[in-house]
């Protein structure tokens, strides 16, 4: 079994058997095939006489890309597995623990988390999750810094740039976020009432020349292993735990661009907030625990990475006076940029947000699309300029 195909439920659960630390006895496997398909399986096996549980994901050697194939190297799923064990380890207790990696049959075996929920789906049924900015500033933290020339050796950060090339979902990204929205490419998926507001975006010669800076950015700047796709669908979460999953775009670029993705997909949620909450008090204050959730994750981050560079940072030269400051404040505009252009492509480029595409009345949807694409683009616009993270809660809260 062991040359590359896409598994059977039957083989997923042979493969899952040998993990003897959750199935020690022999009793019957049941699988079940819970991915959305598009790029990965996601076998669920379960132990119905002992109630234990684990997950098989295998990467798909393509993408399903409106209708068609598009070829996707399986060493994502090796860069996959690889970013979920590192992450646990600099991250304690926020990633899902993995009990085997098979590079060949491009699987990860890994701990079931099907009693957390999908973050986008708890956010849209109006979740509360106390300590996500706790969490998940602290997973930035430790694994930007980490992994970075601040926190680790720079040779060995070398090396580990080269495990983590990934040019096949890289591309995704180059093209999905930083070149499509901005011109009429057939990848875009527009829906017919947003047209004009997606040509405007074409002509806005100011807004693409920001786009540019960003995407020289994504293209160039190996700072730190990022996640790569840290959107609120790659989060599960309950009220007193968070698990960061589906690493498969991991690779060397700049940090903002997860930090961004994060703060993206709470402003999206905001966006949709007129559907989603009952009324104008609940939507007011909807939109404040969003807001404050930003706030404090970029101000937990912030404090975190102060402490970690204070108490681990080896290199003598970056001590210098001020650069700390420096290197904060460029990171602080990078997040609020790619914040922007990660809000931007879930409006009308291929992949859309359920926040957003699952309001029914089609006003309401637009009324949504039209408050993201306004924050979106004013947040790429002002990104160099930002100098604290009240600018970007400010651009959110004067959208209209
Ligand atoms: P993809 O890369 O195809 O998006 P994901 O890793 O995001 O795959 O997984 C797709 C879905 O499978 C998730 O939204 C979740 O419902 C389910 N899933 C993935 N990993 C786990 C896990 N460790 N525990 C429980 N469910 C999972
Ligand atoms: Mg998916
Ligand atoms: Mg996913
Ligand atoms: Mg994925």
């Amino acid at each position: 079994m062991s040359q590359y195909h896409p598994l059977t439920e039957a083989e997923a659960i042979e493969i899952a058997r040998t993990i003897n630390e959750v199935f020690p006895t022999g009793e019957e496997l049941v699988s079940k095939e819970i991915g959305d398909g598009n790029l990965n399986l996601v076998f669920h096996i379960t132990q119905p006489a002992t109630g234990a549980s684990l997950i098989v994901k295998q990467a798909l050697p393509y993408a399903k890309v409106v209708g068609e194939s598009w070829p996707l190297s399986l060493d994502r799923a090796r860069i996959e597995s690889e970013a979920l064990v590192k992450q646990g380890e600099l991250a304690p207790g926020l990633a899902p623990r993995v009990y085997k990696t098979d590079n060949e049959l491009a699987l990860t075996i890994m701990e079931d988390l099907s009693d957390h929920v999908i973050m986008r789906k708890g956010l849209i049924e109006g979740g509360v999750y106390p300590k996500f900015a706790e969490h998940i500033s602290e997973f930035i933290a430790r694994t930007l810094f980490f992994t970075s020339d601040l926190g680790m050796n720079q040779q060995e950060k070398k090396r580990l740039v080269e495990s983590f090339i990934n040019p096949d979902l890289c591309k995704i990204t180059e093209d999905l976020i930083f070149e499509d929205p901005y011109y009429d490419s057939p990848n875009n998926n527009i829906e017919a009432h947003l047209r004009d507001a997606a040509e405007a975006i074409w002509a806005d010669e100011e807004l693409k020349l920001e786009v540019a800076f960003l995407r020289e950015k994504f293209l160039t700047n190996a700072q730190a292993l990022l996640h790569g796709d840290l959107h609120t669908g790659s989060i599960f979460v309950t009220p007193d735990s968070t698990k960061v999953i589906d690493p498969e775009f991991a690779y060397y670029g700049p940090m903002g661009f997860d930090i961004g993705a994060v703060f993206a997909n709470l402003l999206l949620n905001y966006a949709s907030q007129e559907h989603w909450s009952a009324d104008e008090a609940a939507r007011r204050d909807r939109r404040a625990y969003l807001l404050n959730t930003i706030r404090d994750i970029w101000t937990l981050f912030e404090a975190k990475f102060r402490k970690l560079w204070n108490e681990h940072g080896a290199d003598r030269v970056f001590r210098a006076p001020g650069y700390q400051d420096s290197y904060l404040s460029r990171l602080l505009q990078d997040t609020v940029g790619f914040a922007g252009a990660k809000t931007v492509r879930r409006i009308y480029g291929l992949s859309h947000v359920a926040d957003i595409d699952s309001i029914p009345d089609a006003g309401a949807r637009e009324r949504a699309q039209r408050l993201a694409l306004s924050i979106g683009t004013s947040l790429i616009k002002h990104n160099r300029k930002a100098v604290s993270i009240e600018d970007l809660l400010d651009i959110a809260s004067a959208a209209v």
